[in-house]
């Protein structure tokens, strides 16, 4: 059974699996099986895989995975805490439906700044350190975080992407929404390739947009052109695309991850990514040549996902 939350021993505290890689890449966990089973006084050594992974696709997506033998009292070993089900009958073909309680992610788009501030980390890992560590984990343990513990708020449209895939893979995706600003919407509709559709058609809320795109090196940042444009009024197709500031890198807190991924799409003899960026399209007026053209404005990296490869699964079609 996959595990949604696990206990890190280098945190000290739960997370899931993509705040793990987040926190991997941003220097404050170092060890990818330095986590222990959420369960009641469990032990279980947990390796949290992928997290060093720099891409993320259907098969390196990073998630727990548990070894060894769980303790007695473990409520992952015994039931299945984390993950209610509640059976509905399905209508018409007699189909019964799996519906999990907590379906919702919580996308909030500001990270809060305490996110990666842990409490008085300790970097010894020695076996005496274990210990005290798992006696810590128990005694903070509460039946409402394991509860609701999982039912987390994302931060980043990477992550968003990962439970995408996540949820693909382990066929929950039909029932997972995703809730922005108090409104939910279904993961699969939360997604919007860019594929020459009409500009005004276009939905009235931000959304991720996505899809390849050419990556331009410019002094002060990267330019992000997509493949294929949106239409205007006339029907005409006009360019879709972003500005990436060395600034807006800078100050960004898992900057080695993104600089790690721009690093191998700029040595491509022609720079392409597949990119997703969350806001909403807009038509802008060059000042110097008067070109119309279309923009999203990034004010946050959490919000764009760049990656050389199309992480999406082949079969899929998403609108
Ligand atoms: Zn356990």
């Amino acid at each position: 059974m996959p595990l949604d939350v696990a206990y890190s021993l280098e945190i000290e505290d739960f997370i899931d699996a993509d705040k793990a890689y987040e926190f991997y890449w941003s220097g404050l966990i170092t060890n990818k099986k330095a986590f222990v089973c959420p369960g009641d006084s469990c032990k279980a050594q947990v390796t949290c895989a992928n997290i060093d992974e720099e891409t993320q696709n259907m098969r390196v997506v990073p998630h727990f995975r548990i070894y060894g033998e769980h303790g007695e009292k473990c409520e992952i070993f015994n039931k299945i805490p984390l993950k209610i089900l509640d059976l509905v009958g399905g209508e018409g073909n007699g189909e019964k439906k799996s519906v999990e309680l907590s379906v919702v992610d919580s996308f909030i788009l500001v990270r809060p700044s305490s996110y990666y501030e842990i409490r008085d980390k300790n970097t010894n890992s020695n076996g005496n350190d274990l210990k005290k560590k798992i006696n810590y984990k128990s005694k903070n343990l509460t039946y409402d975080l394991m509860q609701n513990g999982f039912i987390s708020s994302v931060y980043s449209v990477r992550t968003i992407v990962s439970r995408y895939l996540r949820y693909y893979a382990d066929k929950s995706i039909d029932n997972r929404l995703v809730n922005i600003s108090g409104k939910s919407v279904p993961y699969a509709s939360f997604f919007k390739l860019i594929w020459e559709q009409d500009l005004e058609s276009l939905p009235e809320n931000s959304l991720i947009y996505y899809g390849w795109a050419y990556v331009d090196r410019y002094e002060k940042g990267y330019k992000v052109k997509f493949k294929k444009g949106l239409k205007d009024k006339s029907g005409v197709v006009l360019p879709v695309s972003f500005f990436i500031s060395n600034d807006l890198i800078e100050k960004y807190p898992i900057k080695k991850l993104v600089t790690k991924r721009i690093a191998s799409i700029s040595i491509m003899s022609k720079p392409t990514a597949f990119v997703f960026i969350y806001g909403k399209p807009k038509l802008k007026k060059s000042a110097t040549t008067s070109k119309e053209y279309i923009n999203f404005s990034l004010y946050n990296l959490d919000m764009v996902d760049v990656n050389t490869d199309s992480p999406m699964p082949k079969k899929i079609k998403i609108n």
